[in-house]
């Protein structure tokens, strides 16, 4: 990295202190983009890159609500609006106690040049809160949705910025988060995308993201002749990805061994078959257990809690061909990493946003194996998103076989763009290269083209 590039980081780091992920997600793309500016000086010349570093926008709101006995709660509120060059922003809103500005900082940054890859016109944004939805009634979750929309009303519009779900936002939330801006403005927009079929959703939507990442990893198996049938795969999480994950790695012929949540895994040695999936649907969607009643339910199954001391995670430690990390940032360390090259996995597609730390990234890059980042291989439920988007605008909702056919091609788009941009920077198999790169060059050039604002 040259050094105005090293000057750069040290200056992300003390402009936006305590916040470790976005100053990582920044590293990242920097090391690729380094390549743009040595071979294309414009870039560099018009700071393309460091005014994409900071937020177009960003705003934080306080969210009251009162629980069922009656107690006042306080939450945060953000919604950060990264960058609108391409198109309005774009990105989930996540509701988990872990999220600060730092880490939605990090999201909407990805989210940038993950919606560019998808060559639909989506810019990036992220928000969320630090309510947790876990243990909650349904209608406390209704009263903070309600709260949450109260002020992100005035920022969002299906023409400025279009949430949609991300970890602890499903269908459910989506629904309170949707009634209460068309309460608001009298208005029934495309504001929002997951929306229930019967109002405005997309088929295709709730599987997308998970449906996507297995397809890229087809894709990527395909470069060394291979196919995802009879692969083995390790899949983290038991969230909207790792279900549909586990169900296109089904429908593609492979077997998936795990799942997980906050407090364990379970791995089933067997595999992970139609009517244990509907089991972890049901569990998980409808009566929102823990993942720990799997392997009560199927003895072939043995569950393993979360072992906080632990320098590594199991679930990364048995033998298999292909892994999906589809929880969150950050679960796969280097010694994760290690573990699952050890134990013969050499495809990887990320589900999760950032879920390998940059040690892991490199393990895998050195070690030449198919490597797909989050921005490239998670970016199908974004891009379904943005086909939802163009129902709502036509007023006319597509057949389930028409989505999935136009997110397969995506995907297969999406592949084709990191494969070909690695190989035009000099770094053929370097998928992360790939996707920083070609998502980075149609922002750039429409900041060009758009002056300096
Ligand atoms: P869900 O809330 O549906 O599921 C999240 C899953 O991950 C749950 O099993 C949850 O367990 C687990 N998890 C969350 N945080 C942690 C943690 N800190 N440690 C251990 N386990 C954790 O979320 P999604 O499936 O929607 O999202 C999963 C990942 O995929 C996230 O990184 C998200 O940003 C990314 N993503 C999602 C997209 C989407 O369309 N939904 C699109 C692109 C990326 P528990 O229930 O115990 O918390």
């Amino acid at each position: 990295m040259s050094s105005s590039m090293k000057d750069l980081i040290a200056e992300v780091i003390a402009k936006n202190p305590a916040e470790p992920e976005f100053h990582q997600a920044v590293r990242e793309v920097a090391d690729s983009v380094a390549l743009v500016y040595d071979k294309y000086p414009e870039y560099r010349q018009a700071k393309v890159f460091e005014r994409m570093i900071e937020p177009e926008r960003a705003v934080q709101f306080r969210v009251t609500w009162v629980d069922d006995r009656g107690e006042i709660h306080i939450n945060r509120g953000f919604r950060i609006q990264m960058n609108s060059a391409i198109g309005p922003y774009k990105g989930g809103l996540r509701f988990h106690p872990s999220v600060t500005l730092g880490i939605l900082k990090f999201l909407a940054f990805e989210q940038v040049y993950k919606n560019s890859l998808t060559t639909l016109p989506m810019g990036g944004g992220k928000g969320g809160s630090d309510f947790d939805p876990k243990g909650k009634s349904d209608a406390e979750v209704m009263r903070f949705c309600q709260s949450f929309m109260n002020e992100l009303y005035r920022h969002i519009g299906a023409d400025t910025d279009v949430p949609a779900g991300d970890i602890g936002v499903g269908g459910r939330e989506i629904g309170y988060l949707f009634g209460q801006y068309k309460k608001i403005v009298n208005q029934f927009t495309g504001v929002l995308t997951g929306k229930g079929l019967n109002w405005g959703g997309s088929l295709i939507r709730p599987e997308a993201t998970g449906y996507g990442a297995t397809y890229f990893a087809a894709e990527m198996l395909a470069t060394r002749g291979q196919s995802m049938e009879g692969k083995v795969c390790l899949v983290s999480g038991s969230g909207n990805v790792s279900q549909y994950t586990v169900e296109k790695v089904l429908q593609l012929g492979g077997k998936a061994v795990t799942l997980s949540d906050s407090n364990g895994y379970i791995y089933d040695e067997e595999g992970i078959d139609r009517d244990k999936l509907a089991f972890v649907m049901n569990l998980k969607n409808v009566r929102r257990g823990r993942i720990k009643e799997y392997a009560e339910k199927y003895k072939s199954a043995v569950y393993t809690p979360v072992d906080g001391k632990a320098a590594c995670n199991p679930l990364w430690s048995h033998r298999a061909d292909c892994a999906f990390p589809s929880a969150t940032q950050n679960e796969i360390n280097d010694l994760d990493a290690q573990n699952l090259l050890r134990n013969g996995v050499y495809c990887i597609s990320e589900g999760a946003n950032m879920p390998t730390t940059p040690e892991g990234v490199r393990i895998f890059t050195d070690a030449g194996v198919l490597y797909g980042p989050g921005k490239a291989a998670n970016a199908g439920g974004v891009a379904t998103s943005g086909l939802e988007m163009s129902q709502n605008s036509m007023r006319l909702p597509w057949t389930r076989d028409e989505v999935d056919k136009r997110l397969h091609i995506i995907m297969k788009s999406i592949h084709k763009t990191c494969v070909e941009t690695a190989e035009r920077f000099g770094t053929p198999g370097n998928y992360v290269n790939g996707a920083n790169i070609g998502g980075f060059l149609k922002v750039a050039d429409a900041m060009m083209d758009q002056g300096i604002i």
